[in-house]
């Protein structure tokens, strides 16, 4: 299947977990609508509860027979190079921005890292149903952000979209039909490049995200950055300097699909996966066949999160 790899970055409030739900809802992800419709209200239910953004850290949506993957960014520098290594492994990002609020520091430390690693990112100015919203003064503060931090002439021409994913629709024009998200992603396809990897040489990738699950235990994602895993295939870890940390067997390999993580059999250079049964693998480690002699280059992890994590 193809796949497009794109990276969301917003301020924290500006409506990334609301748009995501609605791209779910929407896209052909599920053929159970309804089922969409409650597990984006569970969520909703445990935000009120708890106050904060619960949004998976990869979502998977198809559209037109494509896969897009969208995986949520950080907006803060507390994990050092998290958002570098999310951006890495990405071909594409959209730059969220409340009709209203509009740029705010988190939106400038995202797209200031999506601009220095070459990204042309998509403008969504979000929430224009709001009464106080000022379209035209976002869309040129978003131009102003972006030329303040360096952007290429490719880049500043970045496309936009006006939306309100409350009310599930995006649209070209400030006052056009209002319908429904095809536009946002119709713009994904045509704007994002889809990834391109080397499918046949031996499986690599590089672990990026960590994380642990009460049945699976510790879990790694990564985009495949080259080959074709299989379950149950032999695999080896490889630390950035090169030592060999574990060697194993692929037992749980996982696709995205919707806000779910799914056994799959295989998968191949481009999409974005998750391993479990791995026991010292961590990242940036590179996890691949065994006739991988070297790591793939990585974005290393800064000094404040090694204190963390040991
Ligand atoms: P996140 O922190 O970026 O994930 O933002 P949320 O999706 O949780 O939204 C933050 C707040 O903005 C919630 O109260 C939403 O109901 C509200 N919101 C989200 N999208 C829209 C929109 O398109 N229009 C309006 N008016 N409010 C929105």
């Amino acid at each position: 299947m193809d796949i497009r790899n794109i990276a969301i970055i917003a301020h924290v409030d500006h409506g990334k977990t609301t748009l995501v739900d609605q791209l779910l809802k929407q896209s052909g992800a599920f053929r159970d609508h309804q089922q969409v419709a409650e597990r984006a209200m569970d969520r909703n239910d445990l935000e009120r509860e708890r106050g904060i953004t619960i949004l998976a850290k990869c979502t998977s949506v198809v559209w037109k027979d494509v896969r897009i993957n969208i995986i949520d960014t950080p907006g803060h520098a507390d994990f050092g190079g998290e958002v570098e290594r999310i951006l890495n492994m990405v071909d594409g990002a959209i730059v969220l921005v409340d009709a209203a609020e509009g740029v705010l520091p988190q939106t400038k430390f995202v797209v200031g890292k999506a601009l220095a690693r070459g990204l042309k990112p998509i403008v969504v100015v979000n929430k224009i149903d709001r009464q106080d919203a000022r379209a035209d003064e976002v869309h040129t503060e978003v131009f102003d952000l972006f030329a303040a931090l360096g952007a290429t002439d490719e880049q500043l021409d970045f496309p936009m979209l006006y939306a309100s994913g409350r009310q599930g629709w995006a649209d070209e024009e400030l006052e056009g039909a209002r319908k429904d998200l095809s536009p946002m992603f119709d713009l994904v396809l045509r704007h994002v490049p889809a990834p391109d990897l080397d499918r046949d040489a031996p499986f690599a990738m590089v672990a990026s995200i960590l994380d642990y699950d009460n049945f699976l235990g510790r879990v790694l994602t990564g985009r495949v950055e080259q080959g074709r895993a299989k379950v149950n295939m032999p695999l080896k870890v490889l630390r950035q300097d090169g030592t060999l940390v574990e060697t194993g067997r692929l037992t749980k390999l996982m696709s995205f699909r919707g806000l779910d993580r799914v056994p799959v059999d295989e998968v191949e250079a481009g999409d974005i996966i998750a391993i479990a049964g791995l026991t010292d693998a961590t990242i940036p480690d590179t996890v691949g066949s065994p006739e991988i002699t070297e790591p793939l280059k990585a974005i290393p992890v800064d000094p404040p999160t090694l204190t963390m994590t040991f």
